[in-house]
């Protein structure tokens, strides 16, 4: 089986073309490389033995994928391709809605035009944006607070109203809580642009001596140390889960991947001290605008309907962010 994997030499995208290789798939990649490296592809063969296949272009060039599908015979496509940035999604709308929704658009003509009806969507749970203290299910209302967030719903939109188009298609949404850890060989991981806006891309930077130290933005939630509490996933954990909705989502399916469990960047903090044995300094600073509480998954439909569970611990999650950030960031 051929899987068109987009944005594959991307943070979770990477990891996803690798498992599906050791998992005996045929993967084929297409990246504009706006957000990663070239040097992934060799990375993923280094991991795997095995060669994906790999164009450097855009979603958004159809005449581009007409070849990639001609090349091929794509059975399905996983579609990760797009910017993830919530501020630049505030400050560059045009931008967010162009790359992402009509990239989306774009890919799904190129899918009708060669027949293949098969996609996995990488949604998130920015989606639902609500602040609660239960676990977040499928069901729960969605309202995403940010540009991002709107992208991601007109691209579920979109896929689920094609599915009512034609039942024939198997289209599986995926919406992830909060991925971090990297791929235990440390060569493939989270390469985040500019200051990093996400938690544990900032602890790696401050742990590699390239920031003094993490800002704790908010202390005075109603949680049991006052921070943040979120859904912490590794990410081989969450590529699986897109090989689990390949093999086992038909028609139209939704799914958290989550592990269910939360922690409080306290947590975060002192589990990443524990496994690395590196001190991280923390300031006390300001909520920031718009975050949330208490933020995690009720993964019990993927667990039961797809048969995936997250595995592994928040211990492997920090350990596996800092052996790849180590060697990213030339520490190791
Ligand atoms: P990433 O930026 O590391 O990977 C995305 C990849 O897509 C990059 O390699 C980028 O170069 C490529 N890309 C972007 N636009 C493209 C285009 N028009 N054509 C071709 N390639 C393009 O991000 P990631 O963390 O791996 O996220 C992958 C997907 O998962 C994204 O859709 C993101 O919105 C979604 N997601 C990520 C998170 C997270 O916390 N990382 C959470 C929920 C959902
Ligand atoms: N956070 C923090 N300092 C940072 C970045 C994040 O204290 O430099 C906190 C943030 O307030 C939230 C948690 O860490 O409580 C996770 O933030 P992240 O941006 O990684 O995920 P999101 O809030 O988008 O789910």
């Amino acid at each position: 089986m051929k899987v068109l994997v987009t944005g594959g030499t991307g943070y979770i995208g990477s990891h996803t073309a690798a498992e599906l290789l050791m998992s005996g798939y045929e993967v084929v990649i297409v990246d504009n490389l706006s957000n990663s490296e070239a040097s992934v592809a060799e990375r993923i063969a280094r991991i795997t033995g095995k060669n994906p296949a790999f164009y450097i272009g855009d979603v958004l060039d159809e005449a581009l994928l007409d070849r990639i599908f001609s090349e091929h015979k794509i059975d399905a496509v996983i579609h990760f391709a797009a910017l993830k940035s919530v501020p630049a999604s505030m400050s560059n709308p045009l931008l967010y809605y162009h790359n992402n929704v009509s990239g989306t658009l774009s890919l799904c003509r190129a899918m009708h035009r060669y027949e293949v009806k098969n996609i996995v969507f990488s949604s998130s749970a920015t989606v639902y944006g609500i602040s609660d203290d239960k676990p977040i299910g499928e069901d729960a209302p969605l309202s995403p607070k940010n540009v991002y967030g709107n992208t991601k719903l007109m691209m579920e939109t979109v896929l689920t109203d094609l599915y009512r188009s034609d039942p024939e298609w198997n289209v599986t949404l995926l919406r992830y809580f909060n991925p971090i850890g990297a791929h235990e060989s440390g060569l493939i991981g989270e390469v985040p642009a500019g200051v990093p806006g996400n938690l544990m891309p900032y602890i790696t930077q401050v742990a590699a001596g390239l920031r003094p130290h993490l800002n704790i933005t908010g202390t005075d939630y109603d949680t049991p140390d006052g921070t943040g509490v979120r859904d912490y996933i590794h990410v081989v954990d969450l590529a699986r889960g897109h090989i689990k909705a390949l093999e086992n989502s038909r028609g139209l399916g939704i799914y958290n991947l989550g592990t269910g469990r939360g922690y409080s960047v306290r947590e975060i903090v002192r589990a990443f001290e524990e496994a690395t044995g590196v001190k991280i300094p923390c300031v006390e600073a300001p909520r920031r605008p718009g975050d949330l509480a208490c933020y995690f998954a009720d993964p019990s439909k993927a667990n039961t309907v797809l048969g995936w569970r997250a595995e592994k611990t928040l211990h492997e999650m920090c350990a596996d962010s800092w052996r790849f950030a180590k060697s990213y960031y030339g520490k190791a």
